[in-house]
């Protein structure tokens, strides 16, 4: 792409809505930052980037992704640091497994520069909307969609490439209680659970809301062949210190490449602890509840960073996992991971952007 077509439009907000936002008291997803940045896809080349006020877009009621779900997305973080720079944590790699959801649903790639570009002058223009209290964060969507208002199942032709932005606190207030589920499935072998295409989170409403209707905060997936092999949890990838060492499902066609459970991993590897990444049985961490030697239990992913469960359910027993204190690996690493994102210990990684 020349330097002309990457030229991004920059029409600014004259009305800010940035003083109306409560950010002592920021709920998930409800405050949306002023502006927006959307690149075009048509006649084969990704087009027409600009940055506009945050609203609404006028679409067919045939736009091919509301009917056939061409859908993917991407979740991410920015932070302030104490001197009130704002860090990107980890942004590249969101950008690539965005790409690899694009592959998979038929949808073109973004170039690193249409995604970055727009990104990061997204950021500076709205970087006022970066919070600087501690646990809270300028959460990042960006999203692709597919746009031919066209009623036949095929590829579209044209795409939107959307991210806006929205500064969010803590996620779940306490730890969680999960359930394992052996009805339903998230996933399955040669299906799309491993992209964060639409679909996959459409489908998991339904089975969360009866465990929820359980008294449950969020379920463990399994396997969908024999509800054998833990997988994720809600929207999160999850892991466990069992025996001292930190255990957690091998990414797979059916699991998303967590880039906060890689952070996680990379962290304890740092820290000289066994990490064993494979398949993991339902029937082990149950032992393992049972007989009090599971550690701890969390959930990994950029929206909670990392949530210790406080109970997992099997097959009606509740399961009541040990307290998480200061000297736990998962206070620590969420620490570590944390004290990295907002700049507050060397960034050893490389994993931040300013
Ligand atoms: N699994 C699923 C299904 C998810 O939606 C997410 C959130 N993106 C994760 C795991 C965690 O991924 P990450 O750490 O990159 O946010």
């Amino acid at each position: 792409m020349t330097a002309d077509t990457l030229q991004i439009d920059i029409q600014q907000t004259t009305t800010s809505r940035l003083q109306q936002v409560d950010f002592s008291n920021l709920v998930f997803g409800r405050d949306i930052s002023d502006h927006m940045y959307i690149a075009e896809y048509r006649d084969g080349q990704w087009q027409n980037m600009r940055i506009v006020p945050y609203g609404d877009l006028a679409l067919s009621p045939a736009t091919a992704a509301l009917h056939y779900g061409q859908a993917i997305f991407e979740g991410m973080k920015a932070y302030k640091n104490d001197s009130g720079e704002v860090l990107l944590f980890r942004a590249i790699d969101n950008w690539k497994r965005l790409n690899k959801s694009a592959e998979r649903m038929c949808m073109p790639t973004i170039p690193e520069e249409v995604f970055m570009n727009g990104l990061t002058e997204l950021i500076k223009l709205d970087a006022g909307w970066v919070p600087n209290t501690p646990g809270c964060s300028l959460y990042i969507r960006p999203y692709m969609f597919a746009t031919d208002p066209y009623i036949g199942v095929k590829p579209s032709e044209s795409y939107y490439f959307i991210i806006f932005t929205s500064p969010v606190g803590t996620y779940y207030a306490k730890p969680p209680r999960v359930k394992i589920e052996t009805r339903y499935i998230r996933a399955a072998e040669g299906g799309v659970g491993g992209t964060k295409c639409a679909g996959n989170y459409g489908g998991s409403l339904y089975p969360a809301k009866l465990a929820q209707q359980e008294g449950y905060d969020q379920l463990i997936w399994t396997d969908a062949r024999e509800h054998a092999y833990i997988e994720e949890s809600g929207t999160m990838n999850i892991m466990f210190m069992m025996d001292g060492k930190l255990v957690t499902p091998a990414v797979s066609e059916t699991t998303l490449d967590g880039i906060t459970r890689r952070s996680i991993i990379a962290v304890a590897k740092h820290w000289g602890i066994e990490v064993e990444e494979r398949r993991v049985t339902v029937k082990e961490v149950v032992e393992a509840l049972k007989n009090g030697t599971l550690e701890s239990a969390f959930g990994a992913g950029t929206a909670v960073v990392i949530s210790p469960f406080a109970t997992i359910a099997y097959e009606g027993v509740d399961y009541a996992l040990p307290e998480v204190t200061d000297e736990s690996f998962v206070t620590k690493v969420k620490n570590f991971v944390t004290d990295i994102r907002v700049g507050n210990t060397p960034d050893i990684f490389g994993w931040t952007l300013k």
